[in-house]
């Protein structure tokens, strides 16, 4: 990790609180854009996976194009891609934080609903801030790294949350 700011020297910091406080950080985080209310159109959000979400012994290129996901049901990633085409939402997946910051870059979403470990969210939320950044943590039945998981309704869920229809319901 090269350090190069302010803004690394908190990350830093953060990251080495440990994974209670990261914990912490990132609840926050998602609370405080909930309760900002703020409502994107579905094509100006982002589905940002981590690599390791797919199945480790699947050979489709899944990081260049999404859509080269065969929906075999192996590993959530399938059923994340569903999602985003459900919703009008671009999933992309990327192999760490050098390229979802060129995603982000290349694609200016208005919001990122990001899935990854603690300490990624973590750095790939300071590395794009101020940009809003809704953090699901994945879970790791393998251990770090290996074919990690996500419950794809719950990604569903955030989109649907920010969504105008959802927020005028929550107003009424
Ligand atoms: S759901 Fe898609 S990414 Fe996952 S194992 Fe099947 S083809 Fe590969």
């Amino acid at each position: 990790m090269r350090l190069n700011g302010p803004k690394d020297n908190v990350l830093v910091s953060v990251i080495h609180l440990g994974k209670f406080f990261q914990n912490i950080f990132l609840r926050v985080n998602n609370g405080f854009l909930r309760w900002r209310k703020g409502t994107y159109d579905t094509n100006t959000m982002m589905i940002l996976l981590p690599r390791c979400l797919q199945h480790s012994a699947c050979t489709q290129n899944v990081v260049e194009e999404s859509d080269n996901c065969k929906r075999c049901g192996r590993c959530p990633v399938g059923d994340v891609v569903e999602v985003g085409r459900r919703q009008g939402t671009r999933v992309l997946t990327a192999t760490g934080g050098l390229m979802a910051r060129e995603y982000v870059r290349r694609y200016q979403p208005r919001l990122i609903i990001a899935v990854a470990c603690e300490n990624e969210l973590l750095a790939g939320m300071f590395k794009v801030f101020p940009r809003p950044v809704y953090a699901l943590i994945n879970s790791r039945p393998h251990g770090p790294c290996k074919d990690t998981q996500i419950n794809p309704d719950e990604v569903e869920k955030v989109i649907c949350m920010f969504t105008p229809l959802e927020v005028d319901n929550k107003k009424k």
